[in-house]
């Protein structure tokens, strides 16, 4: 795999600088080497829909299928203007490396719309959503390929797309395939817990953080940069250490407050008004001050590429904790190293989502639901073993968190591959 020295780094990039400094320091067979660093399948859609107005439009549609080696493809889809081939490759990549740190048998996939749904209404999005599905729907499949919710798609958007997966076969499968997709709403067969379990995943993360660095949470400070499903629901998880979150920043701006912003009433602000500016007693700041905000952790929970050469410099916290994926670009990461700030990487840190999906999955195979503290006691037991391996394994190679990560990962592929083979 090359990268071009010439243009500044894509994510996919990104991808490969980390895959290639994990496969190099671990000495990863060459030809397993050879197979993770491509693709399976790159799926591209160009479908019609009526809007509200009666004109049709063209959208756009992909789904990239990484690696299927340890369970079917897996992975979310993401509704935003900027979605593109080369970000939907990176996201597939993480998250057959995510599905391995933690253990679970899936592979990885990722999908999305280059839309901004904001200029949507909710007719239209079900629409465009039901038509997508139907131009996917012979490449994904409860035991192939299972979508999830990522940037700006919801439980709704997974039950739409359930409700237009389920119409297309025959009535006796039907109740054999509600687990196409996971983080359904409950009542059409998604897990307790699931909405969570992105944000709770982080906050055992950084729990486990605490211990090792004895570090007090109860009085730390901290700031996230995305107050939607990941965002939002570490800042209410967080609450219960008592910890202050005291800045925010979304799509419309960031805010700050020294004695801590409330998570429950800045939600309740966000659902109401579409964003955090605004939100009562807090200060509006720009981006660069929310950047250089003195707190103790910083949780990225937005969009890829935020830490970056031009931002790295400014940050004044000890721990990076990545709800986001991809929010640290390669020389953002070294310029961090260099500081000496922790990171928890994105392919462990958020990696709560995806096992969640994976309980979800398992309940609808099995015709099971489970209660809430069940599913949170096998996500902590699950993401705190993954910890402790990617911590043993920074030991084992006097390395970094991130490319440790990815040694588990690409550990669990090389054994796989080696024992089966390739066809023919
Ligand atoms: P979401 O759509 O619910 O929220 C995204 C948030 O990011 C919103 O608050 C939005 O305003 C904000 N945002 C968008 N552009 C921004 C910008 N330029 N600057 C600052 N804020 C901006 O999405 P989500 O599901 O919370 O996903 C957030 C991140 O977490 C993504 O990287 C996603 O891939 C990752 N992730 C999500 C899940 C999941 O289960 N939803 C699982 C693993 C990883």
């Amino acid at each position: 795999m090359s990268v071009s020295i010439l243009k500044k780094p894509s994510v996919y990039d990104n991808v490969i600088r980390q895959f290639n400094k994990a496969a190099d320091l671990m000495t990863l067979d060459q030809s397993v080497r050879k197979i993770l660093a491509s693709t399976t399948n790159e799926i591209m859609v160009n479908f019609p829909v009526k809007m509200d107005n009666g004109c049709i439009e063209i959208f756009t549609g992909y789904r990239v299928q990484h690696n299927n080696a340890l369970g079917p493809f897996k992975g979310g889809l993401r509704y935003h203007p900027m979605v593109n081939l080369d970000e939907v490759r990176a996201l597939a990549t993480w998250m057959t490396w995510k599905s391995a740190i933690v253990n679970i048998p899936f592979g990885g996939a990722k999908g999305g719309i280059r839309l901004d749904p904001s200029k949507y209404s909710l007719s239209e999005l079900e629409r465009i959503t039901r038509r997508f599905t139907f131009a996917l729907a012979h490449n994904i499949g409860p035991e192939y390929d299972i979508p999830a919710p990522d940037v700006n798609t919801n439980p709704q958007i997974m039950a739409w797309i359930l409700d237009t997966y389920l119409s297309m076969v025959p009535p006796k499968e039907r109740q054999r395939c509600i687990h196409v997709v996971t983080g359904k709403p409950v009542e059409s067969g998604g897990s307790l817990g699931r909405n969570k379990a992105t944000g709770q995943g982080v906050v055992f993360c950084i729990e486990e953080w605490a211990k090792d660095n004895d570090f007090d949470l109860d009085s730390a400070k901290y700031i996230v940069q995305g107050f939607g499903n990941v965002g939002s629901w570490v800042a209410r998880l967080m609450k219960s250490h008592g910890a202050r979150l005291i800045a925010v920043e979304d799509v419309t701006g960031a805010i700050y407050k020294q004695d801590g912003l409330n998570p429950d009433a800045l939600c309740e602000f966000v659902r109401e008004y579409g964003g955090v500016v605004n939100f009562p007693g807090s200060e509006k700041v720009d981006h660069e001050t929310f950047m250089s905000t003195e707190a103790d952790i910083f949780i990225p929970a937005a969009l890829e590429n935020q830490i970056t050469e031009e931002t790295a410099p400014l940050l004044n916290v000890k721990l990076i904790a990545e709800g986001a994926n991809g929010p640290i670009d390669t020389i953002g990461n070294e310029i961090l190293q260099e500081r000496e700030i922790s990171v928890i990487p994105d392919i462990l840190c958020n990696a709560g989502g995806v096992m969640v999906s994976y309980f979800e999955w398992l309940q609808n195979k099995r015709s099971e639901s489970w209660e809430l503290d069940e599913v949170d006691t096998k996500l902590q037991k699950k993401i705190t073993n993954a910890y402790k391996r990617v911590k043993e394994t920074t030991e084992d190679f006097n390395t970094d968190w991130r490319t440790a990560a990815y040694i588990v990962a690409l550990s669990r592929l090389e054994v796989v591959y080696k024992e089966r083979g390739i066809f023919p």
